[in-house]
């Protein structure tokens, strides 16, 4: 085991034993009476984890895009105004998906390292009626992180619909769909929720399935549309066999397995465990002398951190350095400033030892490439601050 990988990268994580058995299992009929029973429950623990009892659940086969896809291509129509609020590349990404769907989007973009401001919206959302909003509750681009609930507080009041892509944020910040008012909250299996790449999975509010059956044009997706989605989850759930198309088999029995983890952690306990991981994790870069890509430490993501090669570093020599030391972490990926920085995953199931594993492998290659700081330094700093909390074991 001398030279296991950590996957350290925002998506895919590194997945729990429980997650990997499951997939490897002999592959059911997918309307055998125990997938029909997994599938029916996967649907209600997602309505615990995203704490959202009334909303209508979806899992379908294909990545996060699809989820950002089948959120547009259901709730939108061309003409509508829609307002993309970014924070980083996957801000960006959503006008894109809007925008082929004939969209009319203004996107409102913070400066690198900021967030848009509430003043900001307000003011855009007075001058036009927007059917919809949406926001990247965490970018995955730039580790920001920002705040979903008072944003929906003012699409409730100019009532517009409110969209989350939480694919980098579900299972792992704070999320309390129903009583924030978020009306589409969608995410991917890979990141926090815990199971290897293939599933989109959205969580859809009462008043959005409204629009949506109101809606006076015809969906220009077939694969994205809910007509066809809508009845399969409603047997689903009501333990009945139904077919459109084939469900994700073993990535599903994975999810089942992965959602009860989650919710045998819980998800306070869980939200703590990231904050507290995230807090301590900024703190040990601070500490050796590396900057911080969010600007303050509020809109810092807990799933994720950004951070800037140190001046005057090889960042692609930094990033094998630590490969060789069996750490994978993934570079920039917001297109102005690719090169300057770096990015660690740190959700789902990412332990105290992952992070200090980390640190540990970041600081020989900083050393080696001529950084300046305490050796060491880091790690002590992580030690300390996590002692802080007692949120540093998964409590099983
Ligand atoms: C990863 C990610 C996506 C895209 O998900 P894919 O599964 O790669 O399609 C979208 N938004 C955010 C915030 C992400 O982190």
């Amino acid at each position: 085991m001398k030279a296991r990988k950590l996957l350290m990268i925002p998506g895919p994580i590194e997945f729990e034993p429980a997650v990997l058995q499951a997939m490897g299992m002999a592959t059911t009929s997918h309307v055998a009476p125990n997938f029909i029973e997994i599938f029916g429950n996967s649907l209600e623990l997602m309505r615990e984890v995203w704490k959202s009892p009334k909303g209508q659940p979806f899992i379908v086969a294909g990545t996060g895009t699809l989820g950002m896809d089948m959120a547009a291509a259901n709730l939108i129509e061309a003409g509508d105004n829609v307002l993309v609020i970014s924070s980083g590349y996957f801000g960006k990404r959503f006008k894109d998906i809007l925008d082929r769907y004939g969209a009319n989007t203004t996107l409102l973009e913070a400066p690198v390292g900021e967030v848009v401001s509430h003043d900001t919206i307000e003011n855009e959302l007075k001058t036009k009626q927007y059917k919809a909003l949406t926001i990247t509750h965490v970018d995955t681009s730039t580790g920001i992180i920002v705040d979903p609930k008072p944003i929906a507080l003012l699409a409730k009041k100019y009532n517009t619909l409110s969209i989350v892509d939480g694919v980098c944020s579900v299972a792992g910040e704070a999320l309390h769909q129903d009583e924030w008012g978020l009306d589409v909250v969608l995410t991917a299996s890979q990141k926090a929720i815990g199971v290897p790449p293939g599933l989109a999975l959205l969580m859809v509010s009462e008043k959005a399935m409204q629009v949506w059956k109101n809606r006076k044009t015809p969906i220009p997706n077939y694969y994205s549309d809910w007509t066809n989605w809508l009845p399969i989850m409603r047997a689903y759930e009501e333990r009945k066999p139904s077919y459109f198309g084939t469900p994700a088999v073993n990535l599903i029995v994975a999810l089942q397995t992965s959602l009860k983890i989650i919710c045998t952690e819980g998800m306070e306990q869980r939200v703590k465990r990231h904050q507290s991981f995230a807090t301590a994790f900024r703190a040990a870069l601070v500490s050796i002398n590396l900057t911080i890509l969010p600007k303050t430490d509020t809109i810092a993501a807990n799933t994720l951190t950004a951070v800037y090669y140190p001046e005057g570093i090889d960042g692609a020599a930094m990033n094998t350095k630590m490969s060789v030391s069996n750490v994978i972490i993934a570079g920039g990926l917001l297109p102005d400033i690719k090169a300057s920085y770096f990015r660690i995953g740190h959700m789902g199931s990412v332990s105290a030892n992952d992070l200090l594993a980390v640190l540990g492998a970041l600081e020989r290659a900083l050393s080696e490439l001529g950084h300046s700081f305490e050796i060491g330094k880091s790690l002590q700093t992580f030690q300390m601050e996590i002692l802080k909390t007692n949120y540093y074991a998964i409590q099983t």
